[in-house]
């Protein structure tokens, strides 16, 4: 959270007396972002359901140290109190100590009326990592930057799922901690990776295809792409990403999908375990409210969480339908999600392998459609900006729960049966 607020009450002196630290290192660079990257400004105060809440704030050690440091200022006594080693299990220069939330609201600490304190007092550089970046993301290939957000922040949902081009892609230089850049693991050589990542962003844009063909392109395009890497053959995939160029570009792709299967029971029943995990504890009324929603939506009991396997699949068949009523008034919604997904983590090198990587996205486009659809039970359908908070819950959640985070990105690798027809059943709706 970054609030545009004018640096703080205390003077330089003071500052440095409060909290005894150097600005932490930045890096300035060319970096590709979507257009919406350019348009976000923290809306601080006004923000409906702020990153300040309901979640463990993590700070780095070097902040945890200046902060313990800290001798004198308004704020020494909260960070004696309110700041925590993390628990050793989870404990990473990154992750070194957590801010206790209020016991009530379950706010961070340091939230006065909807404003950081620290950021106020203090300023920006006094900001831990997490509280200084959020909700940008950096993902570094080499030396080459892309740059995104999350949209588990309310106002980056607003900009990136509820614009139509809000996903173009430009190029232009921006400046960063250091600490907070992703670097993407090493497959293949830096120039291979990268336009490797370009193409199936470009894929994932393809006119004249609906976003499941985009996928199901994507998809095979991924598998061969692993299957190249798991034999060495690493000098061939320039070639594999000329093969498929072709088919960004003619009708030829549509034509082999026209047959493929579609499958609205597997759809919904890839998600069943999901969700009897049941809910999360939600302090905010809003992301009650949609987490009932959903529930309600799909036929499951609120309460327990349980829901039997034919009523969560017919409830999910009659949603979809309607949910394509829904997207009429916004019908980039799940292309701007999808391509987002892909931008902010360097697909198609997040995961173990390419495949993996693409197994993770699809089940992450899978839950969000069933989410929609189950909201979409709801008369009337819901509008624009209701369905556009619905991805921005998952989003929250998917950026907050450990536990969750796992049980989405294994939903479909986990299952024995990848193969190309399951995953067109899977996909095409
Ligand atoms: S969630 Fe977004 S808009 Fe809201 S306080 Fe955090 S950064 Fe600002």
């Amino acid at each position: 959270m970054k609030i545009p607020r004018n640096g703080g009450r205390l003077g330089r002196r003071a500052i440095l007396q409060a909290v005894k630290r150097t600005p932490p290192p930045k890096t300035s660079t060319e970096a590709t972002l979507p257009l919406y990257a350019t348009r976000f400004q923290c809306i601080g105060p006004a923000c409906e359901d702020t990153c300040c809440s309901g979640w463990r704030i993590s700070i780095d050690k070097e902040t945890f140290k200046a902060y313990r440091l800290a001798q004198s200022g308004p704020l020494v006594d909260r960070f004696r109190t309110r700041l925590k080693l993390a628990p050793t299990a989870r404990k990473t220069a990154a992750n070194w100590g957590e801010i206790e939330l209020d016991d009530e609201s379950r706010n961070c600490s340091f939230l006065e009326e909807g404003s950081c304190a620290v950021h106020s007092t203090l300023g920006e550089d006094a900001l831990s990592d997490t509280c200084y970046s959020f909700p940008r993301r950096y993902t570094a290939i080499g030396t080459h930057v892309y740059h995104g957000l999350s949209p588990a922040c309310p106002e980056v949902a607003r900009l990136a799922l509820g614009v139509e081009d809000a996903l173009e892609l430009a190029e232009t230089t921006v400046e960063f901690r250091t600490a907070t850049a992703a670097g993407v693991i090493r497959v293949l050589p830096v120039d291979v990776m990268i336009a490797v990542t370009d193409f199936c962003a470009k894929a994932a844009r393809t006119k004249g295809l609906v976003l499941w063909e985009r996928l199901a392109l994507l998809g095979i395009f991924c598998d061969d792409l692993t299957g190249l890497m798991a034999a060495g053959r690493h000098t061939s995939v320039r070639a594999l990403v000329e093969k498929y160029e072709p088919m960004l570009t003619v009708s030829a792709a549509s034509d082999a999908l026209s047959a493929a299967p579609m499958n609205h029971a597997l759809q919904a029943q890839m998600f069943l375990s999901l969700l009897r995990m049941g809910a999360t504890e939600e302090h905010s009324p809003l992301r009650a409210r949609i987490q009932r929603g959903v529930a309600v939506g799909l036929g499951v009991d609120p309460l327990t969480w349980q829901v039997d396997e034919m009523t969560l699949i017919e409830r999910y068949t009659s949603g979809v339908g309607r949910l394509k009523t829904a997207l009429e008034k916004i019908p980039f919604l799940l292309d701007n999600f999808v391509q987002n997904e892909m931008h902010v983590e360097g697909f198609p090198f997040a995961g173990k392998t390419p495949m993996v990587n693409y197994l993770q996205l699809v089940s992450r486009f899978g839950i969000v459609r069933l989410m929609l659809a189950a909201r979409c039970n709801e008369d009337p359908i819901p509008e624009p900006p209701e369905l556009i908070g619905t991805v921005r819950y998952f989003c929250r959640r998917f950026t907050h729960d450990a536990q969750y985070i796992n049980a989405v990105n294994t939903a479909l690798a986990q299952t024995n049966d990848t193969t190309i027809d399951r995953l067109y059943a899977f996909l095409r709706w």
